[in-house]
């Protein structure tokens, strides 16, 4: 597949409870995930990881984030959850288009305050304890996360 040629799929044990995460060139999938999910959510999981990667390298998320993570935590939040939901959305059209038929799976379904609030706690945890270049912030998550 062309959108995955230039970036290195791994499967690995996470310290944290998520699905997945974009760090450079490299996709980390959690190896609880992909045990305990159907293939078209591990699939899914795969697609939304891919979505992070891209929007890193044409709008700078990573650099982004670092910038709302040391200012107002609302702003940090509604940023976080727009990538999110921007992840959730592109694993779903390209899923849906690739395989002719549409998941019966919505993502982490931020859209929803219940959820959305689930996530104002996960990230409270990354809030102003982010450094402060893209260099060592890759660090950072693989030693803490990963
Ligand atoms: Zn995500």
């Amino acid at each position: 597949m062309e959108m995955c040629s230039d970036i290195d799929i791994q499967v690995k044990e996470f310290r944290i409870p998520a699905g997945g995460l974009a760090i450079n060139n490299t996709i980390y999938i959690n190896e609880d995930t992909s045990l305990a999910y159907t293939i078209e959510v591990f699939y899914f999981i795969i697609l939304h990881e891919i979505a992070h990667h891209k929007r890193n390298i044409k709008a700078n998320t990573e650099e982004k984030l670092i910038e709302f993570g040391k200012g107002d935590f609302e702003l940090f939040l509604d940023f976080v959850i727009s990538e999110e939901i921007i992840a959730d959305r592109y694993a779903s059209v390209i899923f849906n288009y690739l395989n002719r038929e549409k998941i019966d799976y919505g993502g982490q379904n931020l859209h929803l305050e219940s959820r959305r609030n689930e996530y104002k706690q996960k990230s409270q945890m990354m809030y102003n304890q982010l450094p402060d270049s893209v260099d060592e912030y890759s660090e950072y998550l693989l030693k803490v996360l990963v």
